[in-house]
């Protein structure tokens, strides 16, 4: 039996059966795959096994791979190269999305993403492993995922990669020439990566799906140029146009300065998604009404971070008042608070907008606060988390995790195993938790010995009570009597009244 040419089928079987190709595509693709492979086509082809009915074409594509690339990074490329045969051409998805979003946005959403996770483009199969829990607080329930879906680098990609002249071109891991490139060891390839556009604020701009997927239909909106990160009267507008057509998703920015936005402020976008985030879901604890925007629903939320919900019936009159706001804010000083606009020239106040459409048609805009000034005390930022709590989280916190989602670094996982050793029987067994020993030990006080059967779980919740205070921290008004004092000042500062 011809393993290949039987794994080939099965490929091509999977790549029908999860609509990637018809039946009139077959011939053409085992062509073109069997001279990307190098491989003499055998006089009969056999019939698709069981093999065909694989959950994800990684498992199908797994022995093909290691036959003919030899390293990860050799074998992601080949992979993409592969998948990107059984892609259909960008103006094919294109015309599908349009003809399904006749019927329903929900229907052409859902089609285009489940395209992207049957290609391999979103990876499901390692995502799949990646641990995730919710801790519940008293702003509501946070969410945890522990990243495990990155692969670990060959030491031979590595030294391979070293050696690579680093190209211009795409720009940025977020440009739309991106799609169907082939990739090199320092740059993922993107054959099997296809984008949509939309038009936002008189503007064409790219929707994909992120190949991370954090949370359910993960998506990315683009600028088709690469411009850097800009909050303006227009980011409001793009995002209220992109949920007024796709009215099931919540889309949000990253805000525009470095520490408090995300990790790619050179390339303009957005990331959105089909999730009920925790942010979406809190209460409000103070209302406000504005005499020039007298139906606006305004309140500030029982959240870690400073959160200015409004909900308003006109498009066009919310983004007026989150301009307002935005200009506002920019130039707003408050020492007592930590909070100082400008420090030479520099700019240290921004916004994180979050965009949603509620049921009866209405346009909620969440504005989040930020500043990214730094001090002696505080190196990386007064507003990101502090020093003590790096062990656990000390990058960005960007979009995701401002809307209470927290992404953790894999090696958390490890460590945690260790942690519950620890905590149950006070010997991490020889496992080095020396970065976390403090916390622990602070936890161990405060818990005691912790039964066995229990310790994984309150690891869990001890990691999530972290996430909170890494958000209690990123706030610039705290949610404490004197915080919210502050913050209603701020409001005062806009013109706001408190009802
Ligand atoms: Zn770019």
């Amino acid at each position: 039996m011809n393993t290949q040419a039987q794994c080939l089928e099965n490929l091509l079987a999977f790549a029908k059966s999860h609509k990637l190709i018809e039946e009139s595509d077959k011939i053409y693709c085992r062509n073109l795959i069997y001279d990307m492979l190098s491989l003499d086509a055998p006089d009969s082809f056999p019939e698709p096994d069981q093999g065909a009915l694989a959950r994800h074409a990684s498992e199908i594509l797994a022995p093909l791979l290691k036959e003919h690339a030899g390293t990860p990074v050799l074998e992601e490329l080949l992979d993409a190269k592969i998948m990107g045969v059984l892609t259909p051409r960008p103006s094919e998805v294109i015309r599908e999305f349009k003809a399904n979003e006749k019927e329903s946005p929900e229907k052409a959403t859902s089609a285009f993403y489940e395209m992207s996770k049957a290609n391999h483009y979103i990876q499901m199969d390692r995502i799949e492993k990646n641990l995730s829990w919710k801790t519940s607080t008293e702003y509501g329930d946070l969410e945890i995922t522990v990243n495990l879906s990155k692969p670990e680098k060959d030491p031979r990609d590595i030294a391979a990669s070293r050696n690579l002249v680093q190209k211009g071109y795409p720009k940025c891991l977020l440009c739309m020439e991106n799609e169907g490139f082939a990739g090199n060891l320092n740059h993922p390839a993107r054959q099997n990566l296809r984008l949509v556009p939309v038009e936002l604020a008189g503007e064409t701009w790219m929707l994909q799906y992120s190949p991370y997927v954090y949370y359910n239909e993960h998506c990315i909106v683009l600028s088709p140029e690469h411009v850097p990160m800009k909050i303006s009267e227009k980011s409001f507008r793009r995002l209220l146009d992109f949920i007024e057509r796709f009215p099931h998703y919540t889309i949000g920015s990253n805000s525009d300065i470095p520490v408090v936005g995300g990790s790619i402020l050179s390339h303009d976008h957005f990331q959105g998604g089909r999730h009920v985030f925790p942010m979406a879901v809190a209460k409000s604890h103070s209302f406000f009404s504005h005499p020039a925007f007298p139906e606006a629903k305004i309140s500030l939320l029982v959240w870690p971070l400073s959160v200015i919900r409004i909900t308003m019936p006109s498009k066009d009159r919310l983004v007026e008042l989150c301009v307002k706001i935005l200009g506002d804010w920019i130039s707003y000083s408050d020492p007592e608070a930590d909070v100082i606009a400008n420090v030479e020239g520099t700019r240290h106040n921004a916004i994180t907008p979050i965009a949603r459409r509620e049921e009866d048609g209405t346009y909620t805009m969440d504005l989040v606060l930020r500043n990214n000034r730094a001090s002696e005390e505080h190196p990386m930022g007064i507003f990101h988390p502090h020093q003590n709590l790096h062990h656990i989280k000390k990058e960005n916190i960007g979009l995701i995790e401002v809307l209470g989602l927290a992404i953790l670094p894999g090696r958390i996982s490890q460590d945690m195993e260790a942690m519950a050793s620890f905590l149950s029987s006070g010997s991490a067994g020889g496992y080095d938790l020396s970065v976390h020993q403090e916390w622990l030990d602070g936890v161990k006080e405060r818990r005691g010995i912790v039964p066995k059967e229990q310790a994984s779980e309150i690891v869990k919740e001890e990691i999530g009570l972290v996430f909170r205070q890494v958000l209690n921290d990123a706030g610039v008004f705290k949610h404490s009597g004197i915080g919210k004092a502050q913050f209603a000042k701020f409001m005062g500062y806009c013109g706001f009244l408190q009802i």
